[in-house]
């Protein structure tokens, strides 16, 4: 279906043609008479799919310009998911008189204060700096309509579920509430209950989690070998661009300063950087002056790169659904995307666990592995993760166990 086809006001409808979205997404489409008609959503589709303007678009027809007062509020678990939220929405709404904003930490709260008392209509906010704001009396909710959690399931996952209690008891008041993620797991899909009323759910994911233009490799290496095996990839293979991520931000200082010098237009990010230099970071990774960055989780989630070709994953994700998100950095609106996921023994579990449960098309790299009838060991290790047995043989243990994915967690 068209954009064309709805009642959108021209001021909506002339942006869409300009930028070009002419059909609408599945979600899109599935969304919009549900959102329109004041019901509350539960919307799932894979990554890439469109969810932030099957969102925004109706979020804007819904101001009033006449009221300066926030009236949509966009709740989002990371400021650069943040940034990139309120571009959207400022793209679409830019002939309408529609006044986004975006509040996150690292920044100037004065500034955002300021921004917020002159006229703003759709807030997007990340939780902690959200509610330093209504703390502080600056942003008030009594006229939010309109509530959207974007990545719900990591907003009410234990890390941020307080934060997003508190806000929802600041909405006394009637409203709408929305809920978007490419992945809900059944724990958290119970909490929603709580905070929606007599919600629509809509959820385009079928068998499989992850879009069907990512190609998945998997490839067992030795964690000695597996920086040189990185740098012989960087040489070999065909990159456009590409993210490495890594679970700790120790690992990431650490491959950083070994790899700099053999990767060109490396980078890397975490949430121990400043924000300016986190902000800086995503604008050159998208301007493509940066070839490959190195990452923990925080720039795993929501986050659309057009040109990302490879993620590569150096530590297996700790929760199999972040899986979903990494790769989903890559394979976005059809576009074609591969995955490459180096294995450690220690790891073969939780391989198998994905490959079951995502139903992923596994492909494997390696001489080894290309044969798992000549024995090699990846080649065995996807027959496990096929038949679910557990030994691994003794032979070709690894000298040193130490590896990447076993250090302690330093957050994102
Ligand atoms: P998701 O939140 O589902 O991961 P995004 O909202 O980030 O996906 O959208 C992915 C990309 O698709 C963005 O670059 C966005 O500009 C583009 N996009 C969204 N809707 C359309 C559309 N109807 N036509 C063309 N491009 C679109
Ligand atoms: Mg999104």
């Amino acid at each position: 279906m068209k954009f064309s086809e709805l009642e959108l006001p021209a001021t909506i409808l002339k942006t869409l043609d300009n930028i070009g979205y002419d059909e609408m997404t599945p979600i899109q489409e599935a969304t919009y008479p549900v959102i329109s008609a004041g019901h509350d959503v539960c919307g799932l589709a894979e990554t890439g799919t469109g969810k932030t303007a099957a969102c925004a678009i109706p979020l804007i027809q819904m101001v009033d310009t006449k009221l300066n007062a926030i009236q949509g509020l966009i709740v989002v678990p990371t400021r650069e998911l943040c940034l990139q939220y309120v571009a959207e929405i400022q793209k679409i709404a830019v002939k309408t008189g529609v006044v986004p904003f975006a509040v996150y930490g690292g920044f100037s709260k004065q500034i955002q204060a300021a921004k917020i008392r002159h006229e703003v209509h759709i807030l997007v906010a990340t939780p902690g700096r959200l509610i330093d704001l209504v703390y502080d009396g600056i942003v008030t909710l009594s006229e939010v309509k309109c509530m959207i959690l974007d990545e719900a399931d990591e907003l009410l996952n234990v890390g941020f579920l307080s934060d997003i209690e508190f806000i929802f008891s600041c909405l006394v008041h009637e409203h709408q509430t929305m809920l978007f993620s490419a992945t809900m797991p059944d724990d958290i899909k119970k909490l929603t209950q709580t905070y929606l009323r007599d919600p629509q759910h809509i959820s385009l994911i079928t068998k499989q989690a992850a879009p069907k233009s990512i190609e998945h490799y998997f490839k067992y290496t030795h964690p000695n070998a597996k920086q040189e095996d990185l740098v012989d990839y960087f040489k070999t293979e065909k990159i456009r661009q590409a993210i490495i991520f890594c679970n700790a931000r120790h690992q990431v200082d650490r491959l950083f300063g070994s790899l700099k010098k053999q990767v060109k237009d490396l980078e890397f990010i975490h949430g121990g950087l400043a924000q300016e230099k986190r902000t800086s970071i995503i604008r050159r990774f998208r301007q493509q002056k940066i070839h490959a960055l190195i990452a923990t989780d925080v720039a795993g989630r929501g986050l659309d790169f057009t040109h990302v070709s490879h993620i590569i994953n150096w530590d297996f994700p700790r929760e199999l659904l972040q899986y979903t998100h990494r790769t989903g950095r890559t394979g976005r609106m059809g576009r074609r995307g591969l995955a490459l996921t180096y294995i450690a023994k220690h790891d073969l579990s939780n391989l198998r666990k994905l490959l079951q449960t995502r139903k992923l098309t596994a492909h494997w790299l390696g001489k080894d592995g290309l044969n798992p009838e000549k024995g090699g060991e990846s080649g065995k290790a996807q027959a496990r993760a096929k038949t679910g047995k557990k030994r691994l043989s003794r032979r070709r243990r690894p000298r040193r166990r130490q590896s990447a994915s076993k250090a302690p967690a330093s957050g994102a």
